[in-house]
């Protein structure tokens, strides 16, 4: 945390006219707002490493892969959230651990930027964001399309990424494609967003699909016509692990008590939009390329016993204490 502050540039640009400019409605997707060079390449060197901080990752699966490109979808996870939530408790199957003070400073840090800079896409505007997600992503994994869960999670989904090592071209890293689709058959719509390393991009409204928007207002991980699915593709050739953080707002009023984990989510939505796919003959040679998936997306680690949780916790806060 301590070499972040160094190099953090604050919540104003001082570079050259038009820094931190934000496109809304990218790809033609209402909602989804991106803004490139989002971090500096000394901003991500410092998450990067923050991020390798963190030993308590845990396996999340996306689906099943399939296809020739034989991508796995899976990806490591560590949520975090406020104190009041069931802490280092298992959330639907999923870990969530405190934020602790350095995560908290952490999250305050990048939200007034984010706030800031999404603030003509009203990103927060009464809410505050209170969890954090860090996700990685091998170049040979991938995140199958799926909606967060829509009562869980207030508007407003801000997530940032870059790539674990420096490349050539880029010290932030290598692009990657935000997948977005809409619709079932041959009404769907897919939106393949390139996205540039140190980039931030929110979902609000029908990019994100939240209840309260939701025209239907369909609930838990439900698809509609009136929403957008998201997911996470690397580029053919990709050869670094992608690192990402994801802000987001609980919904206090929402019911965690049988929460399912947006992975098993995202399994199942696979799951039916391979069935939907199946159903209609004219889209097959898509579906291959967009490796759905069939059962699997368990998305727990619920598998450790109370003790590795606690011993988890304790690590987790020891780190905490050093970045
Ligand atoms: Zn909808």
């Amino acid at each position: 945390m301590g070499e972040l502050r160094k190099v953090w540039a604050g919540d104003t640009p001082s570079g050259a006219e038009g820094a931190w400019s934000v496109e809304r409605s990218v790809g033609g997707v209402p909602g989804l707002a991106v803004c490139i060079n989002f971090l500096d390449a000394k901003e991500v060197e410092a998450m990067r490493t923050i991020f390798g901080s963190h030993r308590t990752w845990a396996q999340y699966s996306y689906g099943t892969a399939r296809g020739a490109k034989g991508l796995l979808a899976v990806v490591q996870r560590i949520d975090f959230g406020p104190e009041g939530l069931q802490a280092e408790g298992l959330v639907g199957g999923s870990p969530v651990w405190r934020l602790g003070k350095a995560r908290a400073a952490l999250l305050q840090l990048l939200g007034d930027r984010l706030r800031r800079v999404f603030g003509e896409a009203r990103l927060w505007m009464e809410t505050q964001p209170d969890t954090m997600q860090l996700t990685k992503i091998g170049a040979n994994q991938k995140i199958a399309n799926h909606l967060d869960r829509r009562d869980k999670w207030l508007e407003g989904i801000a997530t940032l990424a870059w790539s674990e090592l420096p490349c050539e071209a880029d010290l932030r890293g290598e692009s990657w494609t935000l997948n977005m689709e809409i619709g079932k058959g041959p009404t769907k719509r897919v939106a393949k967003v390139p996205m540039q390393p140190g980039s931030a991009y929110v979902l609000m409204g029908a990019a994100q699909g939240c209840t309260r928007v939701c025209k239907r207002k369909c609930v838990g991980h439900s698809t509609c016509t009136c929403c957008w699915t998201h997911g996470v593709d690397m580029v053919p050739g990709a050869s670094v692990t992608r690192h990402s953080m994801t802000l987001r707002v609980l919904n206090e009023d929402s019911d965690d008590s049988d929460d399912d984990d947006d992975a098993e989510a995202a399994a199942e939505a696979a799951a039916a939009d391979e069935e939907g796919q199946r159903a209609d003959a004219g889209e097959t040679g898509k579906a291959s390329a967009e490796g759905g998936s069939k059962g699997g997306g368990e998305g727990d680690g619920g598998d450790e016993d109370d003790d590795g949780i606690e011993m988890a916790a304790a690590e987790t806060e020891t780190e905490a204490a050093s970045c």
